[in-house]
């Protein structure tokens, strides 16, 4: 059995802002950009939440359910400081970290030799030390997996540590609700639901033929992840070259006033996933086109910084390649390599 470990900061922008000015604790606060740019929100804290403001809002929506609410544009400078210290903490435990986003990683402490070799007593460890070293309070998940690990983090957030032992991962696996399973958005949550599968135990019931017949090559992981198992090593980090999101959608787009129409939701997703990640430096931009007949056509601009008006140029050109329904839509932002970073840097609104 592997001891995994994924450790997330709480509300991590926001958690530094806070640590930097201890006024702003108590108050609603959300780091995002500006509403008149049709800016989202990155993170904000919990007085925030109360309001029902979460990542990934528009910040003008955002503003309308508390229009006391503190913004911040966010100094991601210092937040990558931040995450810097917070990873060599992780380091010091074990050198399999594979970091998923600035305040994020999975770490694979199964061959660690302190603590006893006590997984639990490392994440104790883990969440004193970057607590005293850099203010900032971590939930971690201890699991014999990834996917478990990283439900269990989220379970007690924040300042939170969920243990899912061996023995303990049956019955938390029966009570799992489906929607938790890694890869289960929206649309596959609402396919499970109208197939009256809730929990995990619900669908352990349903024979792998019926899953791959419903939902394809995903089925099969659905079967296993009912089952607890996720083989998916923790890898270590390499280079990231591009940042991206797409979408399939339910029913082929006829024609590219809808497929425009999709890129808007797709675009907020995308700048909310660029902010997660810092804002790195960007060297261009992506769209990539499915077609119903499966072709696919991508097209990439150098130097066009991501906006919805430069994307829905992108997916026109692209859209005039098959002039067909289109299956999926994918939109990205290709990362300068860490060489030249220092010489040309876009403005990313
Ligand atoms: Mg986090």
């Amino acid at each position: 059995m592997r001891k995994i470990l994924h450790a997330d900061c709480d509300c991590f922008f926001a958690a530094v802002e806070m640590r930097d000015n201890p006024a702003l604790t108590e108050l609603p606060l959300a780091i995002g950009g500006s509403p008149e740019r049709r800016g989202v929100i990155a993170t904000c804290n919990y007085p925030a939440r109360v309001f029902g403001i979460h990542s990934a809002m528009p910040t003008a929506r955002a503003l309308r359910l508390c229009p006391h609410l503190t913004l911040l544009p966010g100094n991601f400078e210092k937040y990558r400081e931040v995450s810097q210290q917070i990873q060599a903490i992780f380091h010091e435990l074990t050198p399999l970290v594979e970091p998923l986003s600035l305040d994020e990683a999975f770490l694979d402490v199964s061959q660690v030799e302190g603590f006893s070799g006590s997984a639990t007593w490392m994440a104790r460890w883990l969440k004193e030390e970057c607590l005293a070293r850099t203010g900032i309070t971590l939930s971690v998940g201890v699991a014999p997996n990834k996917f478990l690990a990283k439900i269990a983090s989220d379970w007690e957030k924040p300042n939170g540590l969920t243990v899912i032992t061996p023995e303990r991962m049956e019955d938390f696996l029966q009570a799992l609700p489906v929607k938790k399973l890694h890869g289960v958005g929206p649309a596959t949550g609402a396919r499970l639901d109208a197939m009256g599968i809730a929990t995990c135990e619900a669908l352990r019931e349903v024979p792998l033929e019926r899953l791959v017949e419903a939902f394809g090559k995903f089925g099969k992981r659905l079967f296993e992840l009912a089952r607890g198992i996720d083989e998916r090593p923790v890898r270590l980090e390499r280079e990231r070259k591009s940042i991206s999101v797409e979408s399939t959608f339910a029913q082929d787009l006829p024609d590219l006033a809808s497929c425009r129409q999709a890129l808007a939701p797709l675009c907020q997703k995308l700048m909310e996933r660029i902010a997660r990640h810092g804002h790195p430096p960007l060297a261009g931009i992506v769209v990539k086109v499915r077609f119903d007949d499966f072709s696919v056509t991508t097209l990439e601009s150098r130097g066009l910084a991501p906006s919805p008006e430069s994307f829905s140029r992108l997916l026109e050109q692209a859209w005039e390649r098959g002039r067909r329904p289109v299956r999926l839509i994918g939109v990205g932002a290709r990362l300068l390599p860490e060489l030249h970073r220092r010489q040309l840097t876009l403005p990313i609104e």
